[in-house]
């Protein structure tokens, strides 16, 4: 089976989907993720089928198989405190429509943070938005992401995320793996094999549907979610190729979310970090590399 891999890709109101394509084809990828509008704001474009069926058309001619696409959610929407809970289903719940009008079957949501009501409190308040939020009758499922453990985040471990899927009981629950993330709340991807095990112990495998790659800025532990670009972290570039290629994750879409480069970062990184990724082999001149590229043209 063919490695599936892909990155953060833009959207914009002119072209939409279209757009993701053409930007995730520029990259030599075969999957891409998106936000179907800004991450921070609530603001959101009507979406026009005749964009979305041109969109679809190019990934059916470039073997881009919408299954492995993936919509992140906006990380405006906090489902673990109970402030704005109305709008936060509300929401959610017209994100879901969004990406099934897309054809899009994976929703990557932030658990949240409880912004000092607790843990239990937390997971009380998800699980309800998220039974509120789902929608029986359509295919997408939504992805939990396994978070850093910045100051009040849930989903800091395996546990935490089994508990929301535990309450929420829906087969639309699935999980997204990050791995800056999860080395920032202390799992040691140089010993990945092991944090599967607790994975699939915890969790199961079977529940895992995306997974993000990224180096890590931060050792193990820290809890501070800073994403760096492929073996440029801590976590390196051979403990992240073991992630990429590991046996039990194939056909699970791998996507990039590291930094863009250059002096006023504004240069993607994915195209070298993709073709990085296909040779296993690092390259050390990665930032000169893309600068170089992107100043061509
Ligand atoms: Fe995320
Ligand atoms: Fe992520
Ligand atoms: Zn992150």
């Amino acid at each position: 089976m063919e490695l599936i891999i892909g990155s953060h890709v833009s959207f914009n109101k002119d072209e939409q989907m279209v757009k993701s394509v053409k930007e995730a084809l520029s990259y030599k990828a075969n999957t891409f993720m998106f936000y179907t509008g800004a991450p921070q704001n609530t603001k959101r474009v009507e979406l026009d089928e005749s964009l979305a069926l041109e969109a679809k058309k190019m990934m059916e001619e470039k073997n881009i198989d919408i299954n492995n696409v993936v919509i992140h959610a906006p990380y405006i929407i906090n489902p673990a405190n109970d402030k704005n809970r109305d709008f936060n289903i509300n929401f959610l719940k017209q994100e879901i429509s969004r990406a099934h009008f897309l054809g899009i079957n994976k929703l990557v949501l932030h658990p949240g943070s409880h912004v000092g009501l607790g843990v239990d409190k937390g997971i009380e308040n998800i699980i309800e938005v998220l039974k509120a939020a789902i929608i029986d009758d359509n295919d997408v499922d939504i992805c939990l992401e396994t978070m850093a453990g910045k100051g009040s985040e849930i989903g800091r471990t395996f546990e935490e995320i089994k508990r929301i899927i535990d309450g929420v009981d829906n087969k639309h629950i699935k999980v997204c793996l990050d791995t800056c993330h999860i080395n920032d709340a202390g799992y040691d991807l140089a010993n990945f094999d092991k944090v599967l095990d607790e994975f699939d112990a915890i969790i199961g495998l079977d529940k895992l549907s995306v997974v993000h790659i990224n180096d890590s800025k931060n050792e193990i532990n820290t809890h501070k979610d800073r994403h760096e670009n492929i073996g440029y972290g801590y976590i390196g570039f051979d403990n992240l190729i073991k992630v990429i290629y590991h046996e039990k994750l194939k056909g699970i879409p791998k996507i990039l979310e590291t930094p863009y480069t250059g002096t006023d970062k504004s240069y993607p990184p994915y195209l070298f970090e993709i073709d990085m990724i296909r040779n296993k082999k690092f390259n050390s001149n990665l930032i000169n590399d893309i600068e170089d590229y992107y100043n061509k043209c």
